[in-house]
C-alpha cells in the first residue's frame, strides 16, 4: 500500500485495519459457521427470514442502518417461503464514493455424499465445513467484518459502505438482488462500486460472465398404433435428427470460437451447448401402450461469449432447426425461448479492480489474476438493472467446492479475503478528512 505509515512510528490506517481483522479471526469464523447452521436451502427457499435477521443484527452492531426488504408482488414470495432480503446502509460522513458489498445467503440443497453434517458449521483442520461454506456464507462474513474492522480501527470513512444479504441467487436472483435493483434500493445514483464475495479465492478477481440462452425445441409428430409406426410420425425420431445436427454441425462451430474474456476454467472460454432434458412419448411410470410418440421436447442451455451477439446465437439455432426440418417433408419443429442473460464485463481499467489489485498485493504479496465466470451470478442485475458497471466478484472459498458434498472454506483464505476487502474499501471509500492528520 501507499502511505504505509502516516507518520514516522505511527501505524497507518491500513495497518490498523489489518490488525483489527486479524484480531477478529475467531469471530469471523464463528459468524460464517452460524450462517451455515441456518439451512437456507433453495429450492424451496427455507429459513430466509431467520438468516436475514442474523445478518441484520450483525450489521446493526457494525453501525449500519438496517432495513428488511421483502419481495412483495413476486410469485415466489409466499407465506410458507417468504423472500426476505436485508440491507445495511452505512452512514458515511461526507460526499465520498459509496460501495455496496452483496452476498446471497441461499444455498443449493446438500445432496448426498457428505461425511459431515452439512448444516453443523463444523470447523476442523483450518477449514469451515457445510453447505454454503464457499458459496457463499463465508463471503458474507468477510464483507461484514471488512467493514467492522474499519469501524473498530476508529476510521471515519469519507463515503459509505452498504452491505446486503439477498435471496434466490441460485434460482436467478429475481426476488433478491434484482428486486433491490428494480425498487431503486440499489441504483447507480446510490452505488459507485459493488463487490460480490463469491468464491473465487483470495488471489482472483472476477470481472464478468458469459451469456445464457435457454430454449426448448419441440418436435410435433402424429400418433398411431405402435405396431404400424408408418401410419404416424414419431416426434422422438425427429428430435434425434436435431440432436445429430447439433453434434455434427453446431458443436464444431462453437468449439472454433473463443472469447478474450479470461473465463476459468479455460475450456469454458469457448461457447457451449448442453442438453438439459429430453421428454417424449409416454412417461416412464405409465402403463405400456403401443403408441407412436406425437411430441418430443428438449431443453437446451447455450452459453454465449461477449464476441457473439445474442441475436446471432439465437438466429444460428433457428436456422439450423429450420434446415433440419426442411430435410424431411412432414417434419415439424418449433423453437421456444425460455430465458436470456446477457454477458457482463467490468469496464477495463475500473478503479474498483485497481483498488482490489493493490489490496491483494498488500495482503498476499502478489497481483490477483483477473478471471471471468463460466456461469452467471448477480453481477448481471447490478450492471443491467441498476446500471452499476463497476462491479466484480471477489471472495473466499473455491468455485470447485460450490454445490459439492463436503463443501468447505479455508479459514486462512476467509481472513485473507476479509483483509483485502477491508483495504479495498478503505481506498475506494476513503477516510474522511481526519481530525488527527
Ligand atoms: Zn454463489
Amino acid at each position: 500500500m501507499r502511505n504505509r505509515s502516516s507518520r514516522a512510528g505511527a501505524p497507518s490506517r491500513a495497518d490498523q485495519v489489518l490488525k483489527e481483522v486479524e484480531a477478529a479471526r475467531d469471530e469471523i469464523v464463528a459468524f460464517a459457521a452460524d450462517l451455515i447452521r441456518i439451512p437456507t436451502v433453495n429450492p424451496p427457499g427455507d429459513a430466509y427470514r431467520e438468516c436475514a435477521a442474523l445478518i441484520g443484527r450483525r450489521l446493526g452492531e457494525a453501525g449500519l442502518d438496517v432495513q428488511y426488504v421483502e419481495a412483495d408482488g413476486l410469485p415466489e414470495h409466499t407465506a410458507a417461503h417468504p423472500r426476505v432480503n436485508v440491507v445495511g446502509r452505512g452512514a458515511g460522513t461526507g460526499a465520498g464514493k459509496r460501495i455496496h458489498l452483496n452476498g446471497h445467503f441461499d444455498v443449493v440443497p446438500p445432496g448426498d455424499g457428505w461425511s459431515v453434517d452439512p448444516f453443523a458449521g463444523e470447523v476442523k483442520d483450518g477449514r469451515i465445513y457445510g453447505r454454503g461454506a464457499s458459496d457463499m456464507k463465508s463471503g458474507i462474513a468477510a464483507a461484514v467484518f471488512a467493514v467492522e474492522a474499519t469501524r473498530r480501527a476508529g476510521i471515519d470513512l469519507g463515503g459509505a459502505v452498504d452491505i446486503s444479504g439477498t435471496v434466490d441467487e441460485e434460482s436467478g436472483g429475481f426476488a433478491g438482488v434484482a428486486h433491490l435493483c428494480r425498487t431503486g434500493i440499489i441504483s447507480a445514483r446510490n452505488t459507485d462500486y459493488a463487490i460480490i464475495p463469491e468464491p473465487f479465492g483470495p488471489d482472483r478477481v472476477c470481472v464478468g460472465h458469459r451469456g445464457v440462452y435457454w430454449f426448448d425445441i419441440v418436435a410435433h409428430g402424429r400418433t398411431a398404433h405402435g405396431s404400424m409406426p408408418h401410419l404416424g410420425r414419431n416426434a422422438i425420431e425427429d428430435m434425434g435428427a436435431v440432436l445429430e445436427a447439433f453434434r455434427t454441425d453446431l458443436q464444431p462451430r462453437l468449439a472454433a470460437r473463443r472469447t478474450a474474456l479470461p473465463v476459468v476454467p479455460e475450456a469454458a472460454q469457448r461457447p457451449s451447448l448442453n442438453i438439459n432434458a429430453v421428454e417424449g412419448g409416454q412417461s416412464g411410470e405409465a402403463v405400456q401402450s403401443p403408441c407412436v410418440a406425437d411430441r418430443c421436447t428438449a431443453t437446451f442451455d447455450r452459453r454465449f461469449i461477449p464476441e457473439e451477439s445474442f441475436d446471432e446465437a439465437r438466429e444460428e439455432i433457428a436456422a439450423l432447426v429450420a434446415r433440419v426440418a426442411g430435410e424431411d417433408p412432414g417434419r415439424r419443429l418449433t423453437v421456444e425461448d425460455r430465458m436470456v442473460v446477457h454477458p457482463v464485463q467490468t469496464p477495463p481499467g475500473s478503479p474498483l479492480v485497481e483498488a482490489l489489485a493493490r489490496a491483494t498485493r498488500a495482503v498476499r504479496g502478489r497481483d490477483p489474476t483477473l478471471v471471468a465466470s463460466p456461469g452467471t451470478y448477480d453481477q448481471k442485475h447490478f450492471a443491467r438493472l441498476a446500471g452499476v458497471q463497476h462491479c466484480v466478484a471477489y471472495g473466499p472459498g473455491a468455485l470447485e467446492e460450490a454445490h459439492q458434498p463436503d463443501e468447505s472454506c479455508s479459514v486462512d483464505d476467509l481472513v485473507a479475503c476479509t483483509k483485502v476487502l477491508a483495504l479495498g474499501v478503505l481506498e475506494l471509500v476513503g477516510p474522511a478528512i481526519s481530525r488527527t492528520t
